[in-house]
């Protein structure tokens, strides 16, 4: 019953949706800057009648509840902030504001929870408990709005059971959506190095300490602590996207500058390996007559769906979409900040699937030519919904 109610509420309301993202994705606004996009969230929330309050500067949080009796609570999230990218689509809706882009699909997010919010405030009669929904800002920039969120209380009165949260994924055909259980995404830290030797004449080594070679060195043993250190079991990635050694043919440069990530699904071992890198790093450098600062800027925790919620949660999804339109995801070595809620409550994380390879909707999240498929904004919506009643025991 409920369900068809649902069904038929996300097609009404599709257009509306549609309209929302097409306006949040041609005025995109950078982490921590929100603040056009959170009066929009704002004047929507006004005018479908439901509490909200301001939250960690530029998110927001509100209220639905359920006419039926129930203490149960459900918290939906979605994240409202854009990339510092210029869209490179002819569309519509292309972006207004030059050099900011929603390539990561957060417009989906927040449109879609909009369209939650409607469906929900349609039903109130139809069902019991309360659904908390956290529009929050920053995913894409540390120290991650989701944190100043927790911080600020936004798991505290109500206290939700549960925190359910999706995200767009262009590898899944829209009209499907993924889940996985357990460890999901990863951990995710900065390194910044910086191997100090001595400059001199390239003809000369005798004469300086080449900090070239050092990193070189240095480079090829870190690879060690996550292919001989780290236990085969637990993710881990160590990547170095940035060495600048500014020398020249024949000048041998003073120093290397170095830039990485190390990701991996275990809070342990993540402390672990940071000594061990450093000191691998430090240990090489002295040992060659050189030096190193080696320092790492900590990020995003690993992302865990919960088991109990993620199977049902799961389970209710085939109820709502067919089991086919259900699909297993793999791990990711990404990170996202909705981690931070799984670190402290039952929380489930799934894809939606945006792909529609026919029409070239295919490209990937944070690029210039980014786009979804517009259809997945039925499924997002009354899916959110289903899953939300279910969970509150409806
Ligand atoms: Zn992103
Ligand atoms: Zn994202």
């Amino acid at each position: 019953m409920i369900k068809e109610k649902i069904q038929e509420l996300s097609k009404s309301i599709f257009n509306d949706v549609v309209g929302n993202r097409r306006h949040l994705h041609a005025n995109p606004e950078l982490s921590f800057n929100e603040h056009n996009t959170q009066a929009f969230v704002s004047q929507q929330l006004d005018a479908l009648g439901i509490p909200y309050e301001k939250m960690a500067n530029t998110g927001l949080v509100a209220l639905i509840k359920g006419s039926k009796p129930s203490d149960k609570v459900v918290a939906l999230r979605a994240d409202m902030d854009a990339l510092p990218i210029t869209e490179a689509n002819d569309v519509p809706y292309k972006s207004t504001n030059v050099g900011v882009m929603h390539a990561c699909g957060h417009d989906v997010h927040t449109s879609s929870l909009l369209g939650t919010a409607k469906i929900l405030t349609e039903l109130k009669n139809d069902f019991g408990g309360t659904v908390k929904f956290i529009f929050q800002p920053a995913e894409e920039k540390l120290p991650g709005g989701a944190s100043l969120m927790i911080k600020e209380g936004v798991l505290e009165n109500p206290k939700p059971q549960a925190v359910l949260g999706q995200h767009v994924m262009p590898l899944i055909d829209a009209g499907k959506v993924g889940f996985r259980s357990g460890k999901y995404m990863a951990s995710t830290d900065e390194i910044y190095v910086t191997v100090k030797g001595k400059g001199g004449h390239g003809a000369q080594p005798q004469q300086n300490v080449d900090p070239v070679i050092i990193t070189a060195h240095i480079l090829v043993a870190l690879q060690q602590v996550v292919s001989r250190m780290a236990q085969p079991s637990i993710p881990s990635v160590l990547s170095f996207g940035k060495v600048i050694a500014n020398g020249a043919t024949n000048v041998i440069p003073n120093e290397v500058y170095l830039e990485g990530t190390f990701r991996t699904m275990d809070e342990v071992w993540r402390k672990e390996a940071h000594k061990k890198m450093k000191k691998m790093a430090e240990g090489i450098a002295e040992s060659m007559g050189g030096s190193c600062d080696f320092n790492i800027m900590h990020g995003y925790p690993f992302l865990i769906n919960e088991p109990r919620l993620t199977a049902a949660t799961r389970s209710h999804a085939e109820d709502y979409l067919g089991k086919e339109n259900v699909l297993d995801l793999d791990i990711w070595m990404a990170a996202e900040d909705f981690a931070y809620y799984t670190q402290v409550a039952d929380s489930c994380f799934y894809r939606l699937g945006t792909r529609n390879e026919e029409r070239g909707i295919i490209s990937s999240v944070h690029t210039p030519t980014f786009d979804v498929e517009e259809k997945a904004l039925e499924v997002s919506t009354g899916l959110m919904a289903y899953l939300a009643l279910k969970e509150l025991g409806n």
